[in-house]
């Protein structure tokens, strides 16, 4: 008898599964992350989350639920590979960010978290790397409750608090308040502490390590080295700020760091070195209006936004390592987090950098940074379906990723404004 029940109970099972519906996507234009290129009339067929066929006529049933956008431009899920999304420094007028340490419980910041998640992933961001300044750890909750199901968001490849020598990235603390930036770093001054730093991490949920050095003292190659050794153990990856010039930087390269962040200040021959060590620049470019709403006055901002453009042309013409990344933390007057986010692009743009590989920055290539990229980044069979679509050629003008009208995470429909 309990025989025979387990096996009405697979049949009914296999043949749930055999009509189980598909989603059927009609792209008048697709982009193809791993070529570079727009492809016309494909037809995307999704089961359970992932992609299981694509091409100009693959088979599909009448029953499949089908999406039109034959009128739009189909892409995989965006990626920006540094956001803080629980962090927002404009409502304190040029405060440092230290005071938020004060003003801004570790409940509010996940709060905010929740909700800057929830625009990338309704812009079209299926993936974000949060890269530390997040509170006691708020983007670990945030990740929880995706997960739980109880609010939606990207996909988050996480931080955790940041690894720096003594002091963090503050400035000017007295030493009554010592410790104030334990809030969101870790001091690690040795090749131990760096180690143990590495553990509390990951032990509270981080999937990638973030370091910072140049800004409170310089770390050494071996320094970095036992955070990469020590990462690689748990199969995550180390990457670090870096915005001085000098030593800095090589020590990261040289110390086998997966990505420098900023590096407003490389040189080329940094930059070629990456590109021998396959170093990806995550170089959040802001754009002038970016740089302006830090209060720093028209002549400076203009000055550090010229900096960018010529360093992003620079690594470009060398062909270092690229992934796409945005570090905004003012919400401009108007836009949302992800529409100031995108200001960015005028950077890219004033490089006379390719849309089509801006956009491989923002899929391909920033899947492979993320180590990712078996699984996101690409519309081919066996990837999960993070798939959005915008409304003009964004090889014509890449700023038309701002049109976002459809959003598809993991085969779920987040967004369609066209219903
Ligand atoms: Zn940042």
């Amino acid at each position: 008898m309990t025989k025979f029940i387990k096996f009405l109970f697979l049949c009914i099972i296999t043949s749930f599964t055999i009509n189980a519906q598909n989603t059927v996507i009609k792209a008048g234009h697709f982009y193809d992350s791993r070529n570079g290129k727009m492809l016309e009339n494909q037809i995307i067929v999704i089961k359970q989350g992932k992609i299981k066929e694509v091409g100009t006529n693959p088979k599909f049933s009448k029953n499949d639920k089908i999406i039109d956008l034959s009128d739009s431009w189909v892409l995989p899920g965006l990626m920006d590979c540094h956001v803080h999304v629980t962090s927002n420094t404009a409502h304190l007028q040029r405060n440092s960010i230290t005071t938020n340490y004060v003003r801004e419980s570790n409940a509010l910041r996940a709060i905010r978290g929740s909700v800057v998640a929830k625009q990338f992933l309704d812009n079209g961001f299926t993936t974000i790397k949060e890269i530390g300044n997040d509170g006691n750890y708020a983007t670990a909750d945030i990740i929880k409750a995706i997960k739980y199901g109880w609010i939606k968001g990207p996909t988050i490849i996480y931080a955790g608090k940041i690894i720096a020598p003594f002091g963090g990235q503050t400035k000017n603390i007295n030493p009554d308040n010592e410790g104030l930036w334990q809030f969101e770093y870790i001091d690690a001054d040795t090749p131990d502490e760096i180690k143990k730093a590495v553990r509390k991490n990951i032990y509270y949920g981080a999937t990638v390590i973030k370091m910072v050095t140049g800004d409170n003292g310089t770390y050494n190659e071996e320094d970095i080295k036992a955070a990469v050794d020590e990462a690689q153990k748990y199969g995550i990856k180390v990457t670090v700020h870096v915005v001085t010039e000098g030593i800095a930087a090589t020590n990261a390269i040289l110390g086998g760091a997966a990505a420098i962040e900023h590096g407003d200040n490389l040189n080329d021959e940094q930059l070629q070195l990456m590109k021998d060590k396959g170093v990806f620049l995550v170089g959040t470019d802001f754009s002038y209006d970016n740089n302006f709403a830090y209060g720093v006055g028209e002549k400076t901002a203009r000055e550090w936004t010229d900096q960018l453009v010529d360093r992003l042309k620079r690594a470009y013409k060398i062909g270092t390592p690229m992934a796409f990344g945005t570090d905004i933390i003012i919400d401009l007057p108007g836009l949302n987090r992800v529409q100031s986010s995108l200001k960015v692009l005028e950077t890219w743009k004033a490089a006379e950098i390719p849309a089509s590989y801006i956009l491989q920055t923002m899929t391909i290539k920033a899947a492979e940074l993320l180590g990712i990229d078996k699984e996101r980044g690409i519309l081919e069979p066996t990837y999960y379906a993070d798939i959005i679509a915008v409304k003009n050629n964004p090889l014509k003008d890449i700023e038309s990723i701002n049109t976002v009208h459809f959003v598809m995470k993991e085969g779920e429909i987040i967004r369609n404004d066209k219903k």
